[in-house]
């Protein structure tokens, strides 16, 4: 499927151009339809290896291998799980990773955030301006979040803390309509209705098959210089996988625009 996180997102609306916003499926079909009549062409494979030793460098698909003078890896990363059924049945039915993208749909509801680092407690804030409450369920004693957005969240009258507990469950057959809590100081579980819940548990690049042929940092993100190099000249990377911070589709964009003209910049010098 072409498009990424952002075909499954049900409504964009911080992309410039369009003042009603528009479904994510639909900002990706009409930049699909952009790049084709440019002349791109689409081919739906999984990469499975890399060799970037010598040029042209080849991505392999299977069986099928595809050459370039030059490669753009826009990989980007998917959101970390807690690995239960009931999450991947109910994403994008109430379970979502992005609150700038999905906030507005729980105007005067309540919403479930899992975690307690800086993406929970940011998440959190921009989702108490739709949501009527807000709660941040935090597996540990306190939150890891850096102080000043802790401390701007603990003064939100919307948001509210639950820690030392774990989400066991998410409840709902065909729309989320609530949570399974345990706590861990007293083994209690108990259930709490809601209308969505968050996972903001942290971030996995998409870099498996990268290991060993670029340099990668101890989260699995590309190291890069200037945005978009990368350790190998000729091999660019842009979006998320060099994002930690913003991971908005307008920011990717940007950055796959500077990872093309320094393809383009590359391919000439080398002429
Ligand atoms: P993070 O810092 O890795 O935090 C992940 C959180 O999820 C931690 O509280 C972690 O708890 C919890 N967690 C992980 N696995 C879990 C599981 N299986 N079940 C329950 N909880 C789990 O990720 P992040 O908050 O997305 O931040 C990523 C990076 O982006 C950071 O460098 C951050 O500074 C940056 N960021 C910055 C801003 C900002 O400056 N405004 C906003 C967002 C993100 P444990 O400690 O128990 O593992």
């Amino acid at each position: 499927m072409v498009g990424g996180q952002i075909a499954l997102t049900y409504q964009v609306d911080n992309y410039p151009g369009f003042p009603d916003g528009i479904t994510g499926p639909g900002l990706v079909d009409l930049m699909k339809r952009q790049a084709e009549g440019f002349g791109a062409e689409f081919q739906e494979e999984e990469a499975t290896s890399v060799s970037f030793d010598r040029t042209p460098f080849t991505v392999s698909a299977g069986e099928i291998d595809f050459e370039g003078r030059s490669v753009i890896i826009a990989t980007g990363s998917k959101s970390r799980k807690l690995g239960l059924e009931s999450e991947e049945r109910l994403m994008g039915r109430g379970v979502f990773v992005c609150a700038t993208c999905d906030a507005v749909l729980y105007e005067g509801k309540r919403v479930v955030v899992i975690g307690g680092g800086d993406s929970a407690v940011q998440e959190a804030m921009d989702l108490a301006k739709f949501a009527k409450e807000v709660y941040i369920v935090h597996r540990r004693a306190r939150l890891s979040a850096c102080k000043c957005l802790a401390d701007r969240a603990t003064q939100n009258e919307k948001i509210k803390f639950i820690y030392n507990t774990e989400v066991t469950e998410i409840l709902g057959e065909k729309r989320v309509e609530g949570v399974r809590l345990l706590s861990q100081d007293t083994g209690e579980e108990w259930s709490m209705e809601c209308d969505g819940v968050m996972l903001a548990i942290g971030w996995i690049p998409n870099t498996e098959i990268l290991k060993g042929h670029l340099e990668l940092d101890e989260g699995g993100y590309i190291v890069s210089k200037n945005g978009v190099d990368t350790s190998k000249a000729g091999i660019f990377v842009c979006g998320d996988l060099n994002d930690r911070r913003y991971r908005q589709v307008i920011t990717a964009c940007g950055s796959g625009c500077i990872a093309a003209l320094e393809v383009e910049r590359y391919l000439t010098e080398k002429e």
